[in-house]
């Protein structure tokens, strides 16, 4: 039986399973084939203010329970979803389109978050210190933030909820999550989880909507609301940091990226070329981690491009629910567009296209596995995040040529090099302006590390200790 007859369809408020104050409703479709997959509850404003009176009448009591009674809650919900790996990997094959595989992958990275953070939260500590001039003594405590707003994106439809609701819970703070329009059937069952691990009514709602900024705008105008925390694209991002201004909101950012990746002259090129593979193609080129520049230099350029170029062509490319397939569609049809022009503008400027470059007919919004070499300095895709598979090969003569060119980015979340050499490893890792910088590895996320951007994709950071800092304030006791 499908994981669809199991999904819950209506919002979750106050710990139950609720219809939209409307009536109305939206579908969920199949970015494979564009079939119906549920037609579920749109969240209305009136709704997202029930979420905000439940969280805060649920704060103190949520804000005392023992630390430890807190990390049960997160440990057992961890549990279920181990329990429900299954379930949960078929469902975002379905509502997102990723191979099987993948969203086998993104279940364990995801529900990492709720373990690492049921951890985490018998930890939140303090400080104690004398003043220096011996006039008093100072304790440090930590305290929860008070009720949070999560807005999450498609494109990991669990691990970007997990990473913002297991540190909100585990710090004590109730949390209102909105999930992306196009992929919100994943936090429904994980709302089910939460009910069935025992959180207390009104810790948590869960608010699909068609609309979301009719539900979180007048709760971020509502003094009573006190974080926002924040995944997806620098354009919404910003809007949200403009309209955070008016009750100056606490907000975290985890933006846009457009990550470069460079291969030096002395890197293991099969190694950086199966590096590449997972940096680039990891997601279907759909995360904000994806290596959308691949910067070589020209020593080694044609034999990287060419072994690069064969195992993008090997990529099969279907239903993520076939166990063959690599790389699924595209979210919808306006994100296969936006791969279309970028890949169309580089073309028309000179670029070449070494494998694909198109998308591919029939239902399902699929675009071929492409490598595009000599790409001149004015193409777009070199400026702007394309989300999607598409990888872009340009040439660098020296090191700091390599460095300067991989900077060259309003961007700056994660950035991969590869290099056999321990100097030049510890150089250029403190020559990037990223958050995350990868270094022999296309791989990068951990729940045990701390995961955010500088520059314009934005600020604050998720896991590792740095992670549950986000959801707590520091109050300073003076004493005698
Ligand atoms: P998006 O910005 O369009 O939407 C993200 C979320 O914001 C969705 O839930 C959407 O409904 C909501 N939203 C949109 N407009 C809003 C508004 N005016 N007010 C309130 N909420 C609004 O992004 P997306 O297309 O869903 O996701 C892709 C983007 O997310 C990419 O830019 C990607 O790089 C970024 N991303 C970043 C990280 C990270 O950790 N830095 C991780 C994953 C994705």
């Amino acid at each position: 039986m499908s994981v669809l007859s199991s999904v819950p369809t209506q919002l979750w408020l106050g710990g139950k399973q609720v219809p939209s104050s409307s009536g109305a409703t939206f579908d969920i479709t199949n970015p494979a084939d564009g079939s119906l997959l549920l037609t579920i509850a749109d969240a209305t404003p009136d709704d997202g203010m029930r979420a905000l009176d439940l969280a805060v009448a649920a704060q103190s009591d949520w804000a005392a329970t023992p630390t430890r009674e807190r990390a049960e809650i997160l440990r057992t919900a961890f549990d279920l979803v181990k329990e429900r790996a299954d379930d949960f990997a078929e469902l975002m094959t379905l509502e997102m389109g990723k191979s099987l595989a993948e969203s086998k992958g993104e279940v364990t990275y995801g529900n990492e978050f709720l373990r690492w953070f049921s951890e985490e939260a018998v930890r939140i500590g303090g400080r104690f210190t004398q003043a220096p001039a011996g006039t008093g003594r100072i304790l440090v405590t930590k305290v929860p933030v008070g009720p949070v707003l999560a807005i999450t994106p498609w494109n990991f439809p669990l691990a970007m909820g997990t990473r913002k609701i297991g540190p909100a819970l585990a710090a004590g703070n109730t949390i209102i999550v909105k999930p992306a329009e196009d992929t919100p059937l994943t936090m429904l069952l994980l709302g089910q989880v939460f009910a069935d691990a025992g959180l207390p009514e009104g810790v948590m709602s869960i608010l699909p909507t068609s609309d979301a900024a009719s539900v979180t705008g007048p709760l971020m105008q509502d003094s009573r609301l006190k974080k926002v925390t924040f995944t997806g694209s620098t354009a919404v991002g910003k809007t949200l940091v403009r309209n955070s201004a008016d009750k100056l909101l606490r907000t975290s950012m985890e933006l846009g990226g457009n990550a470069p990746l460079i291969v030096f002259d002395d890197a293991d090129i099969d190694k950086a070329v199966d590096g590449a593979m997972l940096a680039k193609m990891r997601n279907g080129g759909e995360a904000c981690t994806a290596a959308n520049r691949i910067h070589v230099a020209n020593a080694v350029l044609d034999e990287f491009t060419e072994k690069l170029s064969a195992r993008i062509e090997d990529l099969k490319v279907g239903s993520g629910l076939d166990p063959d397939t690599n790389i699924g569609p595209l979210i919808n049809e306006r994100q296969r567009t936006v791969v279309k022009t970028l890949v169309d503008d580089a073309v028309e400027k000179g670029a070449r296209v070494r494998v694909g470059g198109s998308s591919i007919d029939g239902p399902g919004f699929f675009f071929a596995p492409t490598v595009l070499d000599q790409v001149p300095a004015n193409a777009r895709l070199l400026k702007e995040e394309i989300f999607g598979p598409v990888a872009a090969v340009i040439g660098f003569e020296t090191e700091q040529d390599g460095i300067d060119a991989a900077n060259d980015t309003e961007y700056g979340l994660a950035a991969y090099f590869f290099t056999q050499d321990v100097d030049r490893a510890l150089r250029v890792a403190s020559k990037l302006d990223a958050g995350i910088v990868g270094v022999n590895r296309g791989v990068v996320s951990d729940a045990a590390a701390p995961f955010g951007g500088v520059k314009e994709s934005g600020f604050g950071r998720e896991g590792g200790s740095e992670g549950i800092e986000e959801y707590l304030e520091t109050k300073y006791v003076a004493l005698q």
